[in-house]
Formats: C-alpha cells, sequence, structure tokens
C-alpha cells in the first residue's frame, strides 16, 4: 500500500532547497508527495501492471502468430480498417473531445455510440482516461503529468501504461464527469463493454455475414486494436516531438501531418494544447482532422451541439508571436548600427578638425566615416568628398540625390559619433534607417510600454 519512507527521504533529497524552488502548486507538490521508487530489476515484477502488458505486448504477438495462419479477405481487412476508424473516433471524438475537453454538447444517442466505440478501443474507462489527461493538459512537461514527455519517447508512448505510475498525476476536476450518467454507466459496466466492443462484436459481425469468425477476431479485434491503441500513444509521444511549434513553444507538443494522420487528426497537437476546448485540432480546411469533420457532421445531422471554437483573434495573436520570435532569431544574426548610446559626443570644432585627416560626413546628427566608401559610390567619389566636414542631411535625403532606403542602412553603419547639440532631427526618420523601423523589440527593451503602470 504505502511508499516506504527511505523512498520518500530520497526523493525529498533528491529536489533542490526551498531558497531554489519558486511557490508553486507544482514544485510544492513534488517536494511533498510521496513518490514510488526508481524501477530496477529487483523490483521490476513488483512494479508492473501485469493486465495491461498481456494487453500492450501479448496482443500483438498473438495478432502476428494468428495472422500466419488466417488469410485475409478483402471484406474482412476492409471492416478492420472500418472498425479501427469507428473505435478510434470513440477516442478521439468521444472520450479526448467531448469528455474530456467539453469541446461540444452531444445528443444521448451519440454519447451512448461513443461511449460503446470507445470501450472498443479498450483504453480504460472514460473517467480514468479523461482524468489523466486533464492532469496531462493542466501540468503538461512536469512529474504531474502522467505522460510527461521529458521522460522521453518510450515513456510517454507506452511506458507509463506498462509500470504502476510513479506518483499521482497532478490534481484536476472531473466532478463533472461523475455525474455524468452515461460516463457512470460504462464505468459500472466496463468489462463487459471491452469484451463486447473490444473482440465479440468485430469477431461475430464478420462470422455472420460474411463466415470469417477467425478473421474477424485476428484482424478485426487483435489487430485493430494495437494500431488503435498505437495510434492514441502517439498523441503523446510523437505529438510532443515530431514537428513545428506555430502557435507557442513553451513546452512539447508540435504539429505535424504524419501525426494527424496516424490519430485520426489528433496531430496538430500544438494548436490542441493552446485551445483545448476547441472542437477542432486542425484549423485550416485542408489539414487531416476527422475527428473534427465528424463532430461537425454530427452537428449537421442534430446529434450535436455547442461546438467550441476559440476566438480567432486570440488564435492568430499566437501565431504572429511564434513569428515575430523567428524574425527576430534573424534579426539577432546581423549586424546592427551603434545608436547614439553607443557613440561619443563630438564638438562642431572637433568634428571639423578630424575631417582634415579622414573623410567625415554628418548626416542626421550623426557624423560618418565614409573614407572606405568613396572610391565605391555608385553617385561618384565626387559627390561624396565635396560634403566631407560638412552637413549632408539635406543633399543626401534629396537635396542632390534621393538615397534609396538600402543606402540609408548602409550609411547608419558607417557611424562614428554624435554631433554636440546637433540632434535637431531626434525624432525624425532621418535618424533611423529604413531597416530599424520596424525593429522587433522583446518587452524588457520597451521599458516605457512595460512599465508605464509602475511609474504611474
Ligand atoms: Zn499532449
Ligand atoms: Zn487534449
Amino acid at each position: 500500500m504505502g511508499t516506504p519512507s527511505s523512498t520518500v527521504d530520497a526523493a525529498v533529497a533528491s529536489v533542490p532547497s526551498d531558497h531554489n524552488l519558486p511557490d508553486n502548486y507544482v514544485q510544492h507538490t513534488l517536494r511533498t508527495q510521496e513518490v514510488r521508487p526508481p524501477i530496477t530489476l529487483d523490483n521490476l515484477f513488483k512494479e508492473i501492471k501485469l493486465i495491461n502488458c498481456i494487453f500492450i505486448i501479448l496482443l500483438p504477438v498473438i495478432g502476428l502468430v494468428g495472422a500466419c495462419y488466417t488469410p485475409l479477405s478483402w471484406k474482412t481487412g476492409l471492416f478492420a480498417v472500418l472498425y479501427y476508424y469507428l473505435t478510434g473516433l470513440g477516442i478521439t471524438a468521444g472520450y479526448h473531445r467531448l469528455w474530456a475537453h467539453r469541446s461540444y454538447n452531444a445528443t444521448l444517442p451519440l454519447q451512448y455510440v461513443l461511449c460503446f466505440l470507445g470501450a472498443g478501443a479498450v483504453q480504460g474507462s472514460i473517467k480514468w482516461w479523461s482524468r489523466g489527461h486533464r492532469a496531462h493538459h493542466r501540468y503538461t512537461d512536469t512529474e504531474l503529468d502522467p505522460y510527461n514527455a521529458h521522460k522521453g519517447f518510450f515513456w510517454s508512448h507506452v511506458g507509463w501504461i506498462l509500470v504502476k505510475p510513479r506518483r499521482r498525476p497532478g490534481v484536476t476536476d472531473v466532478s463533472d464527469l461523475g455525474r455524468d450518467p452515461v460516463v457512470r454507466f460504462q464505468h459500472d459496466w466496463f468489462l463487459p463493454l471491452i469484451l463486447l466492443m473490444g473482440f465479440i462484436v468485430p469477431t461475430v459481425i464478420p462470422w455472420l455475414c460474411w463466415g470469417d469468425a477467425q478473421g474477424g477476431y485476428v484482424y478485426a479485434a487483435v489487430i485493430r486494436l494495437c494500431f488503435v491503441h498505437h495510434s492514441t500513444f502517439c498523441v503523446n509521444s510523437l505529438a510532443h516531438w515530431l514537428g513545428e511549434t506555430p502557435f507557442d513553444d513553451k513546452h512539447t507538443p508540435r504539429d505535424h501531418v504524419i501525426t494527424a494522420l496516424v490519430t485520426i487528426g489528433e496531430g496538430y497537437h500544438n494548436f490542441h494544447h493552446q485551445f483545448p476546448m476547441d472542437y477542432r485540432n486542425a484549423i485550416k480546411w485542408y489539414q487531416y482532422d476527422p475527428t473534427k469533420w465528424f463532430i461537425w457532421g454530427m452537428q449537421k445531422l442534430g446529434l450535436a451541439s455547442h461546438l467550441k471554437t476559440f476566438p480567432e483573434n486570440e488564435v492568430r495573436k499566437g501565431q504572429l508571436t511564434m513569428e515575430l520570435k523567428k524574425l527576430h532569431r534573424t534579426q539577432e544574426t546581423l549586424d546592427w548600427p551603434t545608436d547614439s548610446n553607443g557613440l561619443p559626443v563630438i564638438s562642431w570644432d572637433s568634428f571639423q578638425e578630424q575631417s582634415k585627416k579622414r573623410a567625415l560626413i554628418l548626416i542626421s546628427g550623426f557624423i560618418h566615416d565614409v573614407g572606405t566608401f568613396i572610391k565605391e559610390h555608385p553617385g561618384g567619389a565626387h559627390f561624396i568628398t565635396k560634403y566631407v566636414g560638412k552637413d549632408a542631411t539635406t543633399a543626401f535625403f534629396g537635396g542632390v540625390y534621393d538615397h534609396s532606403n538600402a543606402a540609408h542602412n548602409l550609411l547608419a553603419m558607417k557611424r562614428v559619433g554624435v554631433l554636440l547639440g546637433g540632434m535637431a532631427h531626434g525624432t525624425d526618420e532621418k535618424v533611423v534607417p529604413p531597416s530599424q523601423r520596424l525593429k522587433i523589440a522583446r518587452c524588457e527593451e520597451l521599458s516605457s510600454y512595460c512599465h508605464s503602470d509602475d511609474e504611474e
């Protein structure tokens, strides 16, 4: 029953001291909650979950051996694929989007259909499954997440099912499921339901309709079940490992079409973790999300309603933030002009004096050393040399030639000083090169914007 106290002590010793811990629920729970000992060869048999191991390890073996002795008819093959999708939808449209996330309302007949189909996927009861999944969302990538992706691909895919949980999943509210009559019905009748929907129905239908009971058992029951299992497992492993993060990169969930293909549309997992109450995983029409299409179809048939979608404006904010982050990384790889704070302040007399020794030109209050550029000047060396030691602002911005944005960007790279009292164009766009007018700045760099509340 209880965990030996030495184990708890070991767990407590392994976390940093109080002073280093932020005061939040996860850290507090990790410090105080009892944990099971690490799995070793000595305690392996005590720590594994036998029933789960039989289903996960033995079932594929039975399927493979059975397939060697059972010819596959096209009718049974087609039925097995269809039954895979139906029981898979029981999980994706039922367990996941209806019960775990309440992303839409389903009529009672649809709820029972999804409850039976979900039982056919043999993945535990709705209540158990949803409780773990809500913890996964609430404590993503922490030790309180039952399928914590930081513990590796194998652990998040199947490892967490094969052994007893190392610690209780984080606290979540599942009181709504406790009151749900369909959830309670399934919980009470779970064993008969998984036998019926997992094994009997997929065996009996091919037997009665085209006389292939053995094929039905091997392909539509056993092998189909292995595929449904790993399809769902991929949502916890592959979807936290492969792909892009177009909406947020704080945690591991990712979007990828391959994950979508193997999970009946649950592969746009980066979106899903940001907007879990949205009935969609894929928001673009061409992205593969049959679960979304199924729920939408059920709405058209009057069997589902109140399909929830997150406000488009907020979804686009997430996308924009990620695009800006990408651009910011590009921005950081480039060299930028020194701003006025990083340049020496030079008096007019000193500017005049130094201009005799090197080619200094004043433009928009900045003194530029154009010595190395004179010969490369597309307009000819003459136009530069005649402005050495002078203010060429007007000439540069149209007086003589209205220079290109690229020329302005390059000019700014040649800054060597700021003229004392010469910043008459302080807020003028002539001061800021075009490449810096849309500069991406972090919040802390925009002090007046970020700290305006503090200053009031
Ligand atoms: Zn996830
Ligand atoms: Zn979810």
